[in-house]
């Protein structure tokens, strides 16, 4: 029996992962799965946590790096209508990991739920915001967070209540290696007023940040009390360049890539940066994006 066997339907070998981030770019992953139900996703948990192989869940792929060399082991992507689905009852939202951000947000707009909204604009997966506790000036997800379910390593569902949930900037305290579905305890309000609102985040957004491009949002967080655009920009790294790879114009905390780039690319200038601004205004940035 091959650490395969019975899984042939959900994973492929050699996936390139590419085409599964807002980066576009990095080599393969060894073994890629999109399991069809938490059932597949469970024995698929189990088999690897027999075997010996790493696990790493993608979501939307909008905050991540893949090396060219690619990464070792399991990627799973919960990408199947088993894994998306959003209701609404009353107050409370519950929406499944694999379901885009976006998705909720129009859901709770629509239901006349406040409190999501700040986060319009913002990529990838209900999942991959919860992990990382996305959020903007207006708000994070994690203050609306009532619930959560998970799956551990070795492949055991857990519920989590509010008690047990921390999240604090660009951080909570799910760190289970699949999140399965989160609650969201939302405030009422008029559709058309909250339609508005959401609106103008957008327009904010899309002013502020180079959406169009090939990127994975903030590189780095913010140090405490200070923006690391502002101190990129001030330590005059604005169209600083390596190979394919360039800090934004518009948005110094944003490194967009081109068609010619590699991550190695995208590697050297993090590097490049970091090294500049401890240099130049003696401050350490930390990566937000995940490097695999
Ligand atoms: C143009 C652009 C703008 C952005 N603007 C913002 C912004 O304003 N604010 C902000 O906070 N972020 C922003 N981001 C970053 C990114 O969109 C967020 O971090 C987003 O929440 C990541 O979600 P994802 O599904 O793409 O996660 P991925 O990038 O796929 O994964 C990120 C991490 O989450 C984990 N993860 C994903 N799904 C699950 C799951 N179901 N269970 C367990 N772990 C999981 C992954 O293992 C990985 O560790 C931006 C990105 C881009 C490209």
């Amino acid at each position: 029996m091959s650490l395969l066997t019975g899984f042939e339907p959900i994973v492929r070998q050699a996936e390139p992962l590419a085409q599964h981030t807002w980066f576009r770019l990095g080599g393969p992953a060894e073994y890629f799965a999109e399991p069809r139900n938490i059932d597949e996703l469970q024995a698929l948990v189990r088999r690897c946590a027999e075997e010996g192989i790493q696990i790493r869940l993608l979501g939307g792929g909008s905050n991540v790096l893949v090396r060219d060399e690619g990464v070792p082991g399991m990627v799973v992507a919960l990408t199947e209508s088993a894994f998306g689905a959003i209701k609404a009852a009353g107050r409370v939202i519950t929406a499944a990991s694999g379901a885009k951000l976006g998705h909720l947000i129009s859901v709770a707009v629509r239901e006349g739920l406040a409190g999501l909204e700040p986060l319009v604009g913002i990529p990838g997966t209900v999942g991959g915001a919860l992990h990382g506790n996305a959020g903007s000036r207006g708000g994070d997800i994690g203050q609306w967070t009532c619930h959560a379910t998970v799956m551990t390593r070795s492949g055991e569902i857990q519920q989590r209540e509010r008690d047990d949930l921390t999240f604090a900037y660009r951080e909570s305290s799910l760190d289970e290696l699949v999140i399965l579905e989160g609650k969201f305890e939302l405030e009422q309000e008029d559709p058309e007023e909250l339609t508005k609102r959401m609106q103008k985040h957008w327009i904010v957004k899309k002013a502020n940040q180079p959406l169009g491009h090939q990127s994975a949002g903030c590189i780095f967080k913010n140090p405490r009390g200070m923006s690391a655009g502002m101190l990129i920009d001030q330590a005059g790294l604005k169209g600083s360049r390596v190979g394919g790879a360039e800090v934004s114009d518009l948005h110094a905390n944003f490194i967009v890539a081109d068609a010619s780039a590699t991550s190695q690319d995208v590697l050297r200038l993090i590097d490049l940066v970091r090294s500049r601004v401890a240099e130049r205004l003696g401050v350490e940035l930390e990566t937000e994006i995940e490097i695999w």
